[in-house]
């Protein structure tokens, strides 16, 4: 996504009066990296992973939206089923947790308030004001809650726990519930709070003057204190209340912590990035129940955030996670999250292929780089090692990667054969791993002045590793990113069931479930696949379920037959997860001899356990596939994307100091357009949208 992303914002109309061309070499006969998902038997999505996009991506969806702008399929290409970026992409409020109450599993359901804004708005520059904003946000978030206990009348029937976070009062809110349990009258203590937190969010009428200060002032503090001692002992009994009062109890160490360490007087966030956010928090006061629950579980869950894939070591540094926290749940657009209707290889990179494509750029698939090389006097790259994967067959002048699914341009799960040249056998070949061992069909050398003047360097950290090795030697900078900048491998199963979820016990399609158990800690319920695949009547499934987590598989780099190896174990844990922890998920699904194995679609005459051979399944140990983590003390390691230490290589991918240093996809767009910024002389941020720290 950060190479696409940087070549989206280089070839910008006029691009031919800067650059000669521009040119992606990409590795294997698809794009996306962690990203890709390519089109299996009956046109099944086949995906690294769960990926959803959250609210705040502001710059990701300016992105995909000026790409289907351009594309404008409406008119060039009416018969595919997803025109617009409207069509590519939804809103998902509907988001769960797997709690853990004395022993047994419990689902906890919440919907973050939608609202009616649209991410990636082109040409809203406006960067909000900073973290104060959103601790003004959340302040208000609390507030408008308790004030809301006065108000029994407007509590959800149904007693699910709404939060909202817009910057709107929302019709119900976090605390709405609470007062379904207490039926108090207000604490005193309530009542204190909302007052001093009045004053701060009247701004002008504060008695500070500034909100900031007034956020810092330890009277409110103490009586947003004094609100978590009494409810805590009100809430025990009642797993609602007490889940809406962790949220709180969060929230205000949240800010408690950001004044204490001097975040609203200046300090960078990054400063706090050398303490693990669940120490850091609970430093601040966070109650151990809360500290240990579900939420912050889940926020870990989904940044694969564990030393190694040990689940028993979580680890993101404070400064890091407070900042994804935060824009995750303070400055979402539309919904937290938002769903894909297909692929992201088809919705994302497929687009973003077109209409480069259709920019003028040029793409070089089946090109492994092999390694930079520096010039003599170690000021520049002079030039690239690169292994030609497959060459074209005669006559051809490109390779065009896409087939078509229902009408919709997708990537197939494997090279299209016929288009390459003496290549029998090239499509069971795993040629996107450093392990592979397919013999290249030609070594070629880019030379600077004659094949390249500016290289973007894409590849992520694991791989820099092996591909920079000159780089490493030359400067300490690169050897301290490589040894420090952690990643994890992971893995995922998608399995298709022909009944649907109602059916088999579980009366929410949609949600997205995190922080349950090992190895697969989260859950996505994805119906909205089932219409984009291509199934034949007889076999189409009702239901389609993701599920993902981290694989410890430690940091060697991944060698011919390791994932193989680790293929097969993913395939077993995905047995054993579906035969012994479905059943809290899907109780419907499974019997008393385990999972129901003839719930399967596609199984092929493959019947019992062996019809899971039928579904999807993988293990991400490629270097490059493995996850980029924000472990505590290694984000100084980054290099930012104009810090290579060369006047004509820029960086991009998740694994750069961005400003967001977290591994998503808005932190590699982030990071490639701030990449194509700095090719172009332009400022670090410029038309960079959302709020980043300084
Ligand atoms: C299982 C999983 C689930 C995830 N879920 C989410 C999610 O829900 N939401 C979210 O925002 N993010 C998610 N992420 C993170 C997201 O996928 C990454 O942040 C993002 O893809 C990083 O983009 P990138 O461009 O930095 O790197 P990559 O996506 O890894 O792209 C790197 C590119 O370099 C290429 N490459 C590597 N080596 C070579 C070589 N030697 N020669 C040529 N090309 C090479 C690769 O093929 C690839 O095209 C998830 C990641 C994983 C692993």
């Amino acid at each position: 996504m950060g190479g696409l992303t940087a070549a989206w914002r280089l070839s910008e109309p006029g691009w031919r009066d800067r650059f000669e061309r521009i040119t992606v070499y990409q590795r294997g006969w698809r794009l996306g990296g962690k990203g890709a998902s390519s089109r299996g038997r009956h046109g099944r999505i086949q995906e690294h992973g769960l990926h959803v996009w959250l609210g705040f991506y502001e710059n990701a969806f300016r992105v995909l939206r000026e790409c289907y702008e351009e594309l404008d399929r409406p008119r060039s290409d009416p018969r595919a089923p997803i025109l617009t970026w409207r069509d590519a992409v939804r809103p998902a409020s509907a988001v769960g947790l797997e709690d853990r109450e004395r022993g047994d599993w419990r689902h906890w359901l919440a919907r973050f308030a939608p609202n009616d804004l649209e991410p990636g708005d082109p040409g809203d520059d406006e960067r909000p004001a900073g973290l104060a904003e959103f601790a003004l946000r959340a302040l208000r978030l609390i507030i408008d809650g308790v004030e809301s206990l006065a108000d029994v009348g407007r509590i959800d029937p149904t007693g699910r726990v709404v939060l909202s976070t817009s910057a709107e009062t929302p019709a119900r809110t976090v605390v709405d519930s609470l007062a379904l349990g207490t039926q108090l009258a207000v604490p005193a203590a309530l009542l204190e709070a909302t007052r001093l937190a009045r004053l701060e969010l009247d701004g002008g009428h504060s008695q500070f003057g500034d909100p900031i200060a007034g956020i810092a002032d330890p009277e409110l503090l103490g009586a947003l204190d004094r609100i978590q001692d009494r409810l805590g002992g009100i809430v025990a009994e009642d797993p609602d209340l007490r889940r809406t009062w962790q949220y709180m109890s969060l929230t205000v160490a949240l800010l408690r912590g950001l004044v204490a360490d001097g975040v609203f007087a200046g300090v960078p966030l990054a400063r706090l990035d050398d303490e693990d956010y669940l120490s850091w928090i609970r430093r601040h006061g966070g109650p151990p129940e809360a500290v240990d629950g579900a939420l912050l579980r889940a926020l870990y869950d989904m940044t694969f955030a564990y030393v190694d894939g040990d689940t028993s070591r979580p680890r993101f540094g404070a400064g890091s996670a407070v900042l994804l926290a935060v824009k995750m749940a303070l400055e979402y657009k539309g919904g937290i999250f938002w769903k894909m209707c297909a692929g992201m290889g088809d919705v994302v990179f497929a687009p973003l292929y077109q209409a480069l494509r259709h920019r003028g750029v040029d793409f070089e698939f089946f090109h492994r780089v092999d390694a930079l090389h520096l010039s003599p006097d170690r000021t520049a790259i002079d030039a690239i090692s690169v292994g030609r994967q497959a060459r074209l067959a005669p006559g051809l002048e490109r390779y065009e990667p896409l087939v078509r699914v229902r009408g919709l341009p997708c990537f197939p799960d494997a090279p299209v054969v016929a288009q390459l040249a003496d290549a029998h056998g090239i499509q069971d070949q795993p040629l996107e791993s450093h392990g592979c061992t397919w013999p290249d069909a030609e070594r070629r050398t880019l030379r600077r002045g004659a094949d390249f003047d500016v290289a973007v360097l894409a590849i992520p950290v694991g791989m820099a590793g092996i591909v920079c090795g000159e780089l490493i030697d030359d400067r300490p900078e690169w050897r301290d990113m490589v040894d420090n900048v952690a990643t994890v491998a992971t893995q995922a199963f998608q399995i298709w069931l022909r009944e649907p979820e109602p059916a088999l016990g579980w009366p929410h399609p949609g949600v997205t479930m995190s922080g349950y158990t090992d190895p697969f800690d989260t859950w996505a319920s994805m119906p909205q696949l089932i219409d984009a695949e291509d199934w034949p009547d007889d076999d189409r499934p009702a239901a389609i379920a993701y599920f993902c987590g981290v694989l410890p598989a430690g940091r060697a780099v991944a060698v011919a037959g390791d994932r193989d190896r680790h293929q097969e174990l993913v395939r077993e844990g995905a047995k054993a997860f579906l035969d012994q922890n479905l059943r809290h998920l899907l109780p419907g699904a499974v019997n008393g001899g385990g999972f129901r194995w003839e719930l399967l679609c596609g199984a092929n005459g493959l019947s019992g356990p062996a019809a899971l051979d039928s579904q999807f399944w993988t293990a991400n140990v490629d270097p490059s596939d493995r996850y980029v983590q924000s472990l505590p003390g290694t984000g100084r390691y980054r290099l930012r994307s104009d810090e290579s230490g060369y006047d004509n290589l820029f960086l991009a991918g998740d694994w750069t100091d961005s400003g967001l240093n977290a591994g998503c996809i808005e932190a590699a767009v982030l990071s490639g357009l701030q990449a194509a910024n700095a090719v172009l002389g332009r400022a670090r941020n410029h038309r960079v949208a959302g709020y980043l720290p300084d």
